[in-house]
């Protein structure tokens, strides 16, 4: 029997990082817990930057994880405002010199916004606390909003800016918002919610350049201006740190079914950095959604509690856009073919309501619901059983007559 672990240190001060070591403890994990983060800010949920604290309905405080005496109450000593720099084997070193040194390792620093080529410095981007604030701020002040790619990310922030009265123009340079998440079809759901919310959506628009800090430069040559730019295009693992310790990093760290890194014995990585091995499509898959960051970390603290694991969830991930919430249950990007469950939004009737099924070789495996929350929990259990056309066209049926009772 391998000796229990005395030593855990914890990189990265987020969602990821805090549920870790929260889950060690409700495993009976009696050890030191280290938690080092680059922020000075008590760890603290993304979630809300781009809904609550962008529309001004939460200050930062309700956005918290824990606090001090949050992280005191589970024994975690906390070294926030330190960035770690290098890993050697199980020693982090910090960028203040400090070296800690544990017998187990988790990392889970999450993602950086991606920057456009040549992108100014005054382009907002949204990742964080202090891109949160200071993009709340600049919108207090501001008549319009640019935003550069329809994602989640650009789609909360643009219904922030709508919520406000902003004049709102989205630039994107694929077919329909969310085309990753949703798919081609769905996404023209999503495309809708912003036209129908008054936001100028304009797709397929190829960006050359920024020419200044509110003021993009199109492919036809023609230039698109606002009050405030924001760059909603996307995340990557910050992983340079990793240089030199021998971890292979190419599209996040790669990891095993259980989030161990390949070739390290005692270190884990988990949440939007990590790119863990995933049975269902045979390949590594890096997520970036709550969910799967929360699952992980359950799951990398049994492993090091020799715990049993928890069983596989169905990947899960929300939105909320203009006043409806979009949540997607399992792997649509495996789908090739898609069928209308509840409501008309693909026949062109309201959005909201509309539920989607996506099959691959006649199994479902995903769903897409718009405002239609209730739906979900039967629909996610039908996922994970790869339910068949004829089950969940039953299951379909049985929830519309319900709804009319
Ligand atoms: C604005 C916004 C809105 C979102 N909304 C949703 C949503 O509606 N639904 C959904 O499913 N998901 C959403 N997400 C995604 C979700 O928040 C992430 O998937 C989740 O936070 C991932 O957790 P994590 O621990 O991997 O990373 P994070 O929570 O990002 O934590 C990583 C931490 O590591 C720290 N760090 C980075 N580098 C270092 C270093 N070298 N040393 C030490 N610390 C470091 C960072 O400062 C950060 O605190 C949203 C994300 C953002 C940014």
């Amino acid at each position: 029997m391998p000796a229990p672990r005395e030593h855990v240190v914890v990189v990265g001060a987020g969602l990821g990082g805090v549920r870790t070591a929260e889950n060690l403890r409700s495993r009976g994990y009696l050890g030191r817990i280290t938690l080092v983060g680059a922020e000075p800010h008590p760890p603290y949920d993304r979630p809300p930057l781009s809904k609550q604290i962008l529309t001004g309905a939460w200050e930062p405080d309700r956005a918290v994880l824990r606090d001090k005496p949050g992280l005191d109450e589970i024994g975690v000593s906390a070294r926030l405002g330190a960035a770690a720099v290098a890993l050697h084997g199980t020693t982090v070193e910090l960028e203040d010199g400090a070296r800690i040194t544990g017998d187990a390792v988790v990392l889970a620093t999450g993602v950086a916004a991606r920057r456009l080529p040549g992108q100014p410095d005054g382009v907002a981007t949204l990742r964080g606390l202090d891109d949160a604030l200071a993009l709340r701020d600049a919108l207090a002040e501001a008549r319009s909003l640019l935003v550069v790619g329809a994602g989640f990310i650009g789609a909360e922030a643009a219904h922030a800016a709508r919520l406000r009265g902003l004049e709102v123009i989205v630039l994107e340079a694929g077919r329909v918002p969310c085309e990753r998440a949703l798919g081609p079809l769905v996404g023209e759901l999503a495309a809708r919610l912003f036209r129908e919310a008054g936001a100028d959506l304009r797709c397929g628009a190829g960006i050359a350049r920024f020419t200044d800090a509110r003021t993009v430069e199109l492919a036809d040559g023609t230039t698109v201006s606002a009050d405030v730019a924001l760059a909603g295009v996307g995340a990557a693992p910050a992983l340079t740190w990793l240089d030199g310790s021998g971890l292979d990093t190419a599209g996040g760290v790669a990891c095993d079914a259980g989030g161990r890194a390949s070739g390290a014995d005692d270190v884990w990585a988990l949440g939007d950095m990590a790119a863990w091995w995933d049975p269902v499509r045979r390949r590594r898959h890096r997520a970036e959604h709550w969910t799967s960051a929360v699952d992980q970390a359950a799951a990398v603290a049994c492993a090091i509690t020799g715990a049993e694991p928890p069983p596989p969830a169905v990947p899960y991930v929300w939105s909320d856009q203009f006043g409806l919430k979009i949540q997607v249950a399992g792997r649509t990007d495996l789908a090739d073919e898609v069928v209308p469950l509840h409501g008309d939004g693909l026949d062109g009737g309201p959005v909201r309501g509309t539920v989607v099924g996506y099959f691959a070789g006649g199994e479902l495996v995903a769903v897409a619901a718009f405002g239609a929350a209730r739906y979900l929990p039967r629909y996610r259990s039908l996922v994970a059983a790869g339910a068949g056309p004829a089950a969940v066209s039953a299951v379909a049926g049985e929830l519309r007559s319900a709804a009319t009772r």
